[in-house]
């Protein structure tokens, strides 16, 4: 079973040592994808999330092990960075990448003022067809990231993305990815909040109506505690709504064991 995202310290944000994320997922008995951030223009400091792949693939490219341990990317997407993503990641010998929306409009979706100036249903939508116009733009992604990735710090009492305000603009991102047989990711970081893991279910049901079958499975851990945390969980949640756990090697899709 593979924990298909997590970041080491190649990540500006993570100080996790390749080795620590190894060895939690030896202990663990799963294999990982290591998917370093890569953001080009980011907000503020367009450097920021940038690293150098060279150094990469030659620090963990001799580390490389099927099934235990691959290489991977997480991708910021977005509309302007379309064309420089796709030619700074040509024939670089990534295993995985994950397809993420970071920043909408230029603005960070991290950053408080993101979800501040405005309500909830507009931000949210224009965030998801941001997404949708994305996805149906770029190609050269294996898995759409953490969908949910605003609830995390949006300023709203309730952060729940409900699939009944925002049924159009997810039902064209799942048509998108189903035409392109893309996977999505579920991503477990908010599994610990109940009410979050029932809204994400019916948006990976509508994924699974439309034509959507796989899914991989991401923590998105930043520290080695978090290495493979609620990935079997995921896994259940998987196969209750007959979706495929997948994983991705060479850029190519096997199905996951467990
Ligand atoms: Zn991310
Ligand atoms: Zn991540």
């Amino acid at each position: 079973m593979f924990d298909t995202h997590l970041h080491t310290s190649f990540s500006c944000d993570s100080r996790m040592d390749y080795n620590q994320a190894i060895s939690a997922a030896q202990k663990l008995g799963i294999g990982i994808i290591i998917t370093e951030h890569l953001d080009l223009d980011y907000p503020e400091n367009p450097e920021e999330f940038v690293f150098d792949f060279n150094e990469y693939f030659s620090v963990l490219g001799p580390l490389r092990q099927e099934d235990k341990l691959l290489l991977g990317l997480e991708l910021g997407l977005c509309a302007e960075c379309a064309e420089k993503n796709r030619q700074l990641i040509k024939g670089w010998p990534f295993d995985e990448i994950i397809g993420s929306i970071h920043v909408v409009d230029g603005i960070d979706v991290y950053s408080p003022a993101y979800t501040l100036n405005g309500e909830k249903k507009p931000v949210y939508g224009r965030y998801l067809a941001a997404m949708a116009e994305c996805v149906r733009d770029f190609d050269d992604f294996d898995t759409l990231g953490h969908v949910d990735y605003i609830c995390r710090y949006a300023a709203y009492s309730d952060q729940n993305l409900y699939i009944d305000d925002f049924y159009a603009e997810w039902s064209a991102v799942c048509a998108e990815l189903s035409r392109k047989e893309k996977a999505l990711e579920l991503n477990t970081r908010r599994f610990d909040d109940k009410t979050a893991v029932a809204s994400l279910l019916p948006l990976y049901r509508r994924y699974r109506e439309l034509g959507g079958k796989y899914v991989t499975l991401g923590s998105d851990a930043h520290r080695a505690e978090n290495v493979g945390r609620g990935i079997a969980a995921a896994w259940e949640i998987a196969e209750s709504i007959g979706l495929k756990p997948v994983y991705y090697k060479e850029r190519k899709m096997f199905f996951d064991r467990r």
